[in-house]
């Protein structure tokens, strides 16, 4: 069978993630200290746990209605107008999905048309591009810089947007830098999208973990942009809900009414037992959101101090659990001294140009690992450095 020519063109065109190719080395070594996985190292909190236990006691092992439960959409519909100051009807404005992942999927496949091009700013979550290519879109990356603090400047933005244009994918906080926007570049990349008629795409998947004092803003509340825009969000990351697969959509009735159309018939509904524990996160669990924020915090100083003293610069990142150092003194590219590291001190950390080619000669560190395997990985990182002179 001449298998390549049954493979669909735009599937075979895109590349395996850069990410599952560096942990493929790692797998089978317990020796490794993984600073790699974006993955709380929290378990979800025991009452959001006993929830869906209880769920299944209880026997709720059927399909919900295909938006979700209505209970957990007005759950959702509340928080994110308290968090966001964004209002979305939970009859039809809120799309529960199976994780942020879906979410982003039927997003692309309900507005791209092919040939569409598509923006979004990089270093970048590993799917957007795959994601865009997959939906027969045209992926425009716009590269962020250090001294911007990998935020994405509305004037870059403006020299990338062509009549093609016609979505922008935001993520801040930002996978893999950290980077949060100003309230000021917000305006003004929103101005961008109103001027250009874009659809705005928001990723607010680490909006709860900001660090830099500032409250939180979407781009969904400026003014001209809930009209325009797909706010997605989701339970992995504030409430370590990871294995839950549990996020979702908001967005005006007739986006959500398209998406709900690929959801449909694609995965028919979010599992009920997840969304029954979802419900509980948001009833009950941001007190826990608050504390395991208060420790990543703590962590990210930690680490953000121990690459200043080891002279490999590292911006402070507002927000995520990521830091994003830069590792082009040492005279190496982000692979050499990922591999390098690996090898010779078994600590596993992702090389930037996993997330698109402006992240190379940067190493992407998540830091949701324990404090003392943190210092000790920290220890090693000194140790390899100092043999590279
Ligand atoms: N967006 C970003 C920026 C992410 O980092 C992740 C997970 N690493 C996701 C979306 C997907 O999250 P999930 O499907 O678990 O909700």
């Amino acid at each position: 069978m001449d298998y390549p020519s049954k493979i669909a063109r735009q599937v075979a065109a895109v590349p395996r993630s850069g990410i599952r190719d560096f942990f493929e080395l790692v797998l089978g070594r317990d020796d490794v200290i993984s600073l790699g996985v974006g993955e709380p190292d929290f378990s979800a909190p025991w009452h959001i746990r006993e929830a869906a236990i209880y769920s299944l006691e209880q026997g709720h092992t059927s399909y919900t209605s295909n938006l979700g439960l209505l209970s957990l959409r007005r759950a959702i519909a509340g928080y994110v107008g308290d968090f966001f100051k964004v209002d979305y009807d939970p009859k039809s404005e809120v799309l529960v999905t199976v994780g942020v992942s879906e979410a982003l999927d039927i997003a692309l496949r309900a507005l791209i048309n092919p040939g569409d091009e598509v923006l979004y700013h990089e270093p970048c979550y590993v799917s957007y591009m795959p994601g865009i290519a997959m939906a027969h879109g045209k992926a425009v990356p716009v590269a962020t810089r250090k001294r911007d603090g990998f935020s994405l400047k509305p004037e870059e933005l403006k020299k990338a947007i062509t009549p093609a244009s016609r979505i922008l994918i935001l993520n801040f906080p930002t996978n893999p830098t950290g980077a949060v926007a100003s309230r000021e570049d917000l305006e003004g990349i929103a101005k961008l999208c109103v001027a250009h008629d874009l659809v705005c795409i928001t990723d607010e998947i680490y909006s709860e973990l900001r660090y830099d004092g500032g409250d939180h803003a979407s781009i969904a509340a400026l003014p001209g942009m809930r009209e325009r825009t797909i706010l997605l969000h989701g339970f992995s990351k504030a409430f370590a809900m990871t294995g839950f697969r549990l996020g979702y959509a908001c967005a005006p009735a007739p986006l959500t009414e398209a998406m709900m159309k690929i959801h449909q018939y694609s995965m028919l509904c979010a599992p009920i037992t997840s969304q029954a524990a979802a419900l509980e996160a948001l009833e009950h669990g941001l007190p826990a959101v608050k504390e395991m924020r208060a420790s990543y915090l703590q962590r990210r100083d930690f680490v953000v101090k121990r690459f200043k003293e080891i002279g490999i610069d590292c911006h402070t990142p507002g927000g995520a659990f990521y830091v994003f150092p830069d590792v082009r003194t040492t005279g190496l590219g982000s692979k050499e001294f990922a591999l390098g590291l690996l090898e010779a001190e078994d600590v596993a950390a992702v090389p930037g140009d996993a997330f698109g080619p402006s992240g190379d000669g940067f190493l992407r560190c998540c830091y949701a690992t324990a404090f003392e395997q943190l210092k000790e990985a920290m220890t090693r990182i000194e140790r390899y450095v100092g043999t590279l002179g």
